[in-house]
């Protein structure tokens, strides 16, 4: 990042971005990538779709001129967009807002509904006609995702042979593989792509009758990045590849992991905005009086003493909540152990929560939702947070815990597997449990070695100490996307 090296114009696509819209860790690093890159001088430029939840008012969007009503053919499908420009909040990055109340005014940011693959083809193509529109000529156009994935195809099509994208290099990254974007060949015309460029579609799909959006970003992209070094190989790997892991080995040396950086902004006990009382290493008395107070906020009577686990979680299988079904009711019969959990979907891991609660009353409390300021509380009042993940692309609350000396017992996958390393006593290094297999057995070890830890202080303290000094901030991430770039622009 120094000031000697030219500066670069860099286009980010992505369908969510922190803080206008947000379903996960894609909006964060949408949003956080392309606040540091403008920080450091770069014309970095984001486009994103203006969901009906986007208050375009209190941003200010106003109107790109002779960006209005602009038809888009795709098929048989016709629609009129209009872009509008604005700020991103807090980061002064330009952001191109595609307006087409068609397609975006609907009740959350990703449907079910048959014309999702369309809401996305025309987010991409609508987005290259706005930058050739103003005159942006981006070195880097970095997609996100299946739903952005096609970029990398169209600048090689008849659509994107405009002299705005001669000298631009694509970057894709994978924030989760599980999504692939995938719809019916017969729906072919939907890319709108001339005659003689559906030959760049993947056969094998097309005569399988489907076309699968992210593929196409993964054989077309000049480079590939996926959200930690440890999922960048698990996704080579028929186990963790959803059936992409070939078209990935064939990528290699393109294929780049790049851990998510942490908004410390946001999350630090130093200046938490969602707690009363602040902490640091050196005050970890702070720590206490929180852990206090939320006891008798949710009604937990155990004493101060005995130790709190965190969850705070999408329910879903890919979190390893099953792995709890069998180690945490063992565990809490076993051993004096507090659990507040915090989150929302699948009914089967809602229940289990549930019913812990009940079966556990004083001890463990659930709430089911989703609930900012209680996940901070969690964060800030726990001696211990579990991410038992079947899989985990990068992950974000291992890396908040630590910086809240909140030990994480983490499965050894994805970006836990980068963030936390396994304590161990006759060093004194390392920050967190980490446990191999994905079997309850494993999470029981992985608990009982946590509490074996919490009852001898001193260790303890450590731990913590060594978790709290751990930095995994932005600035360091932007460098390391910053190198893919220069490398592939020769910039
Ligand atoms: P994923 O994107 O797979 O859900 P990440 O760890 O990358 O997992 O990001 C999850 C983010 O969502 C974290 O910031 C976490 O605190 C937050 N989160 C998850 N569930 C809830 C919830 N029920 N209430 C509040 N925040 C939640």
């Amino acid at each position: 990042m120094s000031a000697t090296l030219q500066k670069l114009a860099v286009c980010l696509l992505a369908s969510e971005v922190a803080p206008l819209s947000k379903t996960g860790g894609l909006a964060d690093v949408a949003g956080a990538l392309a606040k540091y890159l403008h920080a450091d001088g770069h014309d970095a430029r984001l486009c994103t779709p203006l969901y009906s939840s986007i208050d375009r008012a209190a941003l200010a969007a106003r109107p790109v001129a002779g960006l209005t009503n602009v038809p888009l053919v795709l098929g048989t499908h016709r629609y009129a967009f209009s872009v509008l420009e604005a700020t991103l909040p807090a980061a002064g990055v330009p952001v191109y807002l595609i307006d087409c109340p068609a397609l975006y005014a609907r009740p959350s940011l990703y449907t079910a509904d048959p014309d999702e693959h369309l809401r996305f083809i025309a987010f991409t193509r609508a987005s290259l006609i706005a930058c050739q529109h103003v005159g942006f000529r981006p070195r880097i156009l970095h997609c996100n995702d299946w739903h952005t994935a096609f970029a990398p195809l169209y600048l090689r099509t008849g659509v994107g042979r405009d002299g705005a994208f001669a000298a631009t290099r694509t970057v894709l990254t994978i924030h989760n593989i599980g999504y692939q974007g995938i719809f019916p060949a017969a729906d072919v015309a939907d890319l709108g792509l001339p005659a003689a460029d559906t030959a760049l579609l993947h056969q094998n799909d097309l005569a399988a009758g489907r076309i699968n959006a992210l593929r196409h970003g993964i054989l077309y992209a000049d480079a590939i990045t996926t959200v930690s070094p440890t999922h960048a190989h698990e996704i080579c790997t028929p186990e963790y590849g959803m059936e992409l892991d070939a078209d990935l080995r064939a990528r290699g040396a393109a294929l780049t992991g790049i851990l998510n950086g942490v908004d410390y902004d946001e999350w630090d006990p130093r200046r938490d905005r969602f707690l009363p009382v602040h902490y640091d290493p050196a005050h970890l008395a702070g720590k206490a009086q929180l852990k206090r107070q939320f006891l008798a906020r949710t009604r937990l009577t155990t004493a101060p003493e005995v130790p709190l686990a965190g969850v705070v979680s999408r329910l879903a299988a890919q979190k390893g909540i099953e792995l709890m079904f069998e180690a945490l009711p063992q565990v809490l019969a076993a051993r004096p152990l507090a659990l507040a959990a915090l989150g929302s979907g699948e009914a089967k891991y809602e229940q289990f929560f549930t019913e812990l609660a009940r079966d556990f009353p004083g001890r463990v409390t659930f709430e089911a939702g989703y609930d900012e300021a209680q996940s901070h509380w969690i964060e800030a009042a726990s001696d211990l947070f579990l991410m038992p993940s079947r899989y985990e692309p990068c992950g974000l609350n291992q890396m908040y815990s630590l910086r809240y000396g909140t030990v994480p017992v983490v499965r050894r996958t994805g970006g836990l597997a980068d963030s936390v390393e396994h304590y161990d006593a006759a060093s004194g290094r390392g920050t967190g449990v980490v446990f191999n297999d994905f079997d309850a057995p494993a999470l029981t070890w992985a608990l009982d070695t946590a509490l074996d830890l919490y009852a001898r202080p001193g260790e303890w303290a450590r731990l913590q100490r060594n978790g709290m000094s751990q930095d995994f901030s932005w600035e360091r991430r932007t460098g390391e996307y910053l190198a893919i770039y220069r490398r592939l622009s020769g910039a």
